[in-house]
C-alpha cells in the first residue's frame, strides 16, 4: 500500500490546488491519500469525490501544549459535522488575529504591508506563517524561506507571537465527535527533548489521542525506529505522511513515503 496521510493544498500553505494534488497522487500511484490542510476543510469542497483515488478526509489542527505549538492531524472525519466546523471557525479566528499581530510586529522592525502581502500569498486560503515567509522573500527582505523563519518568524524572533490555539483536549474531542481519529503530527519536529516528547505522548494519550506519525516526510531510519518503539510502548496506532507543501527537492515528495516498520499498527486499518 502506498499511503500518504498528510499533505497541504492551496486551501492552506501548499502550492498545488486540491485537484492538482490528487492528480499528482494518482500519477504516483497513491492508494490512500488525505489532504490535511492547516485548520481548514476547504479542499473537501472541491468536488474531489469523483476522482479515482481513495481519499480520506483530514485536517491538521494547531494546538497549544505547554509553551509549544503542537499539530494534531484529524483523519477520517465527517467534514460536515458541527464539532469540526466549530473547530475550524475558532482556529480561523485565531489565525486571523495572529496574522494581524505578526504584521504589527514585523512593521516595528521595518517590514511594511506584510498582512496584505501574506494575504495575497495565501490567495484566499487559510493564512499561516509560510505566507509571511513567502512575502518576506518576495520583497527581498530575505533570500530563502528558511531565512525568513530564522530571521523573522521562528521562536524568539520579531514575528513570533503567542497564539491562543485551542487546547489539546478540545482539539481531540472535536476530532472524535466528528467520527475521526486524532494523530500527533511529526513528533520530532517540535524541538523537544526525548523526555519532553514522552511527556507530550503521555498527555496526548490521556486526552484520547489515538495515533502518532511514525513517519513524517524524509526522516532518518533511527528516528523511525525510535518512534515505532514509542508507538508500541504507549499503544498508539501509527500513521505516515509526506507533509508535502511544494514541488521542490528540499521538501518531502507527495506519495513517496517510506513504509511503516513491521510491528506498527497502521491507523487506516483501525479507524
Ligand atoms: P503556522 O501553522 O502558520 O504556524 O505555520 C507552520 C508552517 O510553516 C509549517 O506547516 C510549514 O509549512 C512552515 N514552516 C515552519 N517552519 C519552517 C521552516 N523552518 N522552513 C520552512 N517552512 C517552515
Ligand atoms: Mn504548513
Ligand atoms: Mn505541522
Ligand atoms: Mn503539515
Amino acid at each position: 500500500m502506498n499511503v500518504d496521510l498528510h499533505c497541504h493544498s492551496t486551501a492552506s500553505d501548499g502550492s498545488l490546488t486540491p485537484a492538482e494534488l490528487v492528480k499528482l497522487a494518482i500519477e504516483r500511484e497513491v492508494d490512500l491519500l488525505s489532504i490535511t490542510d492547516h485548520d481548514t476543510l476547504h479542499a473537501y469542497h472541491h468536488g474531489l469525490d469523483s476522482l479515482p483515488i481513495n481519499l480520506v478526509a483530514g485536517i491538521e489542527l494547531s494546538t497549544s501544549w505547554r509553551k509549544f505549538d503542537i499539530h494534531i492531524v484529524g483523519l477520517n472525519i465527517d467534514v460536515a459535522h458541527e464539532s469540526i466546523l466549530t473547530a475550524v471557525q475558532l482556529q480561523t479566528d485565531a489565525r486571523n488575529t495572529r496574522a494581524t499581530r505578526i504584521a504589527d510586529k514585523l512593521e516595528s522592525v521595518g517590514i511594511q504591508d506584510s498582512l496584505k502581502g501574506a494575504r495575497i500569498e495565501a490567495g484566499g486560503g487559510q493564512i499561516g506563517r509560510l505566507h509571511f515567509a513567502r512575502y518576506l522573500v518576495s520583497i527581498g527582505a530575505v533570500k530563502t524561506i528558511q531565512q525568513a523563519f530564522k530571521k523573522y518568524l521562528g521562536k524568539g524572533k520579531a514575528g513570533d507571537v503567542k497564539t491562543s490555539w485551542a487546547t489539546m483536549e478540545n482539539i481531540i474531542n472535536w476530532i472524535e465527535q466528528a467520527g475521526g481519529t486524532a494523530v500527533l503530527a511529526h513528533p520530532v519536529k517540535y524541538g523537544l527533548t526525548w523526555a519532553k516528547l514522552k511527556l507530550l505522548l503521555t498527555d496526548f494519550k490521556n486526552c484520547n489521542g489515538k495515533a502518532i506519525e511514525v513517519i513524517s516526510g524524509r526522516q532518518d531510519k533511527h528516528v523511525t525506529s525510535e518512534l515505532a518503539s514509542l508507538a508500541n510502548k504507549y499503544q498508539f496506532l501509527s500513521s505516515c505522511g509526506s507533509d508535502f507543501h511544494v514541488l521542490n527537492k528540499a521538501w518531502a515528495a507527495l506519495g513517496q513515503v517510506e513504509k511503516l516498520p513491521s510491528g506498527c499498527l497502521p491507523v487506516w486499518e483501525h479507524w
